[in-house]
């Protein structure tokens, strides 16, 4: 049977495009797919601060430096909502919402997408004043009043990033003390403009017009509530990895994550997988890229076996 591609890449943010830089560095037959713009996470990034050699650069603009190096290689990209991963004899069958592509092997690089919080009028008013992405959503809360929830690096960063923008930003963060590093945690303790909540959880956001205009937060030591005028609120507390298409392939935890061995494999050969999708200590770029780039060696040396 002829097969469409040795490797399809699922993914195209930093690991998927890693792979893909050095898929094509051994003229391997492949196809990077992607349901999104390419870049993923780092699109939702307004600053990377950590990337070696990038000093100081937009995530979007990150983003499309990597992509444009794809582009110039030759490197095929397509459209697709990758529904469904099957086995079948000594290839796999990829089906998204367009076509039905056969490949040798497979590099999942899909990535994590935010997560909720799961409280009253969330889902309502996602649009309508919630967002998960400041980068893109920020401009609009120009000089107003908002809100960002968690205490990692995403809502300590996004948030100072809405600072430069909005009239003030309130943190709220269930603990008393943040997860994100202390250059973050340092910027943000000592900016002007943001107000810390600490030990204080999110229990309804409120409307006004179908709007946001407010959120109730609970103090989770005294249990006294609080009502925090805003029109905007930005919820960063993680996220989860999209691994709904190899679920029959049973390779993850009980999170979602898929597990990997020190060089992206799988326990079912030929399927790899890279970067925030996998079960891993440290979620970063620079990590991702690295992933990427070991995936695509392993599975050239599987193929050509
Ligand atoms: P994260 O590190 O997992 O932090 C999530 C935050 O949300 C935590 O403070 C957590 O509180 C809080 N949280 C989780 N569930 C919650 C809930 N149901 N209600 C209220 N709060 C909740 O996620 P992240 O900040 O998105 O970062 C993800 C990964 O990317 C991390 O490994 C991070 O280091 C990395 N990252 C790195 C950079 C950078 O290096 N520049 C930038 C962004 C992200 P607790 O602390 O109490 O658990």
């Amino acid at each position: 049977m002829k097969l469409n591609f040795d490797v399809i890449i699922i993914g195209a943010g930093a690991a998927g495009m890693s792979a893909a830089i050095y898929l094509k560095r051994f003229n391997v037959n492949f196809v990077m797919i992607e349901n999104n713009a390419p870049g993923g996470q780092i699109n939702r990034t307004a600053k990377v601060e950590n990337y070696p050699g990038a000093d100081i650069i937009g995530g979007p603009e990150l983003a499309m430096k990597i992509f444009q190096q794809t582009q110039n290689l030759g490197i095929e990209y397509r459209y697709g909502d990758v529904y469904e991963v099957k086995k079948e004899d000594d290839h796999f069958i990829v089906k998204t919402d367009v076509e039905e592509l056969t490949c040798k092997a497979i590099i999942i690089a899909t990535g994590r997408r935010s997560k909720y919080l799961g409280v009253e009028n969330e889902t309502k008013l996602a649009g309508k004043g919630i967002s998960w992405c400041a980068l893109c959503d920020g401009p609009f809360f120009k000089e107003r009043e908002v809100v960002v929830i968690g205490g990692g690096n995403s809502a300590l960063e996004e948030g100072l990033y809405l600072a430069e923008i909005c009239k003030k930003v309130t943190i709220i963060h269930r603990r008393d003390t943040f997860r994100a590093d202390k250059v973050a945690q340092d910027k943000v303790l000592n900016h002007p403009k943001i107000e810390i909540m600490f030990n204080s959880e999110v229990i309804r956001f409120n409307e006004k017009n179908e709007r946001l205009n407010s959120v109730t937060i609970k103090d989770n030591k005294t249990d006294e509530e609080t009502i925090i005028p805003c029109e905007g609120a930005f919820i960063y507390i993680g996220f989860g990895p999209m691994t709904d298409m190899v679920k029959p392939f049973n390779v993850t935890d009980e999170q979602g994550y898929i597990i990997v061995d020190e060089n992206q494999r799988t326990k079912v050969p030929y399927l790899y997988a890279c970067g925030d999708v996998t079960k891993k200590e440290l979620y970063q770029i620079v990590t991702a890229t690295a992933e990427g780039a070991k995936a695509a060696m392993a599975a050239i040396k599987d193929i050509s076996k």
